[in-house]
């Protein structure tokens, strides 16, 4: 089979490993596999080049991602995609392999059912597919957030303040739920547990009055101007306080053996597939086995909130 491999919406470490694995694993099915540049705004520009053993050789602990990766939304135009499909015939790919997020998925889905045979695999930081366990990323996001979060309990004990610190996952709890876990933070909000600003504020107040040195606020983003809670918090408990946005910080680094894994296992297992005439698909791990699930209806499953993680955080914090 001629196979591409793109790379699309937000970046996050273990990408290249992904590649890596789709180019290794094809080659070594007989196929022949081309990297294509900047996402799907590559693919419609043409940026197309096969791929040996050796150009992927190095990558593999690599943050980022080697092929670029872009946005164009212009791509749920049926005439943009059209542009794709010619630059695929051109080229001779029949199958593409499309790592990224949901957005990356629905692009996937939309070229499926122009005759493309895609598979998707799971690439974002968020952890915010539901269709898979774990996305690749999301383990080095959390090593990043969890290393930022001790350094800033260093700190805030030293100061007696109480941090608020702001993580990434768009509308996935799990990078502040977990972040949070592992930090021991002394209250997580996320957008299942939601913000009682009363409740919190009170509840720090109470913690300054019975000799609580400091506090850890973990928050997931878009819940509230963390800044503008750090002056509130500064108000009502008797704290001092300081909100940090851990930011892009998240999505670069090198990625963890946890990563590296799900990427072999990912890439193999997408070629596998479309040896076996299963495309459509969005692949992922399941209970720690390889699954897949057609794109169609991975987009459509919603990430429910981890009852058992939530009522630990009740027991511990
Ligand atoms: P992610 O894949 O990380 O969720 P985006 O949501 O930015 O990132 O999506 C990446 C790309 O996928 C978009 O820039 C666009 O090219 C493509 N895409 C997103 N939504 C659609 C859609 N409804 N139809 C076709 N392509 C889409």
């Amino acid at each position: 089979m001629r196979i591409g491999v793109l790379t699309s919406g937000g970046d996050a470490p273990g990408m290249n490993a992904t590649i890596r694995a789709v180019v290794r694993a094809g080659i070594a099915s007989g196929d022949r596999v081309f990297g294509i540049y900047d996402g799907y705004r590559g693919l419609i520009e043409g940026k197309i080049e096969e791929f040996t053993r050796k150009d992927v050789s190095e990558i593999l602990s690599k943050g980022g991602t080697i092929l670029g990766t872009a946005r164009l939304p212009e791509f749920k135009y049926e005439q943009v995609r059209a542009l794709a499909i010619k630059q695929l015939q051109k080229n001779d790919i029949e199958a593409l392999v499309c790592i990224g997020g949901d957005g990356t998925y629905t692009g996937a889905l939309r070229l499926h059912e122009m005759g493309i045979k895609t598979i998707g695999i799971p690439g974002t930081i968020d952890n915010d597919i539901a269709s898979t366990d774990f996305t690749i990323g999301f383990s080095t996001a959390l090593t990043t957030a969890c290393e930022a979060i001790d350094k800033l309990r260093d700190t805030s004990s030293s100061h007696q303040r109480c941090s608020i610190i702001e993580v990434m996952g768009r509308h996935c709890e799990d990078l502040a739920l977990y972040s949070g876990i592992c930090c021991g933070a002394e209250y997580i909000i996320t957008n299942n547990s939601g913000l009682d600003k009363e409740k919190l504020l009170s509840s720090l107040k109470n913690d300054r009055l019975a000799g609580r040195r400091h506090a850890i606020v973990v928050i997931s983003e878009n819940i509230t101007d963390v800044y503008q809670l750090a002056k509130e918090v500064e108000v009502y408990s008797g704290y001092e306080c300081r909100a940090t946005i851990l930011g892009y910080i998240q999505r670069g680094g090198t990625p963890t053996p946890e990563d590296r894994l799900l990427a072999a296992r990912l890439g193999k297992y997408s070629i596998d597939l479309l040896h076996e005439g299963i495309t459509g698909v969005a692949v992922g791990i399941v209970e720690n086995k390889l699954h897949y699930t057609p794109i169609e209806e991975a987009l459509t499953m919603v990430n429910e909130p981890n009852e058992e993680l939530h009522k630990l955080v009740q027991k511990i914090s």
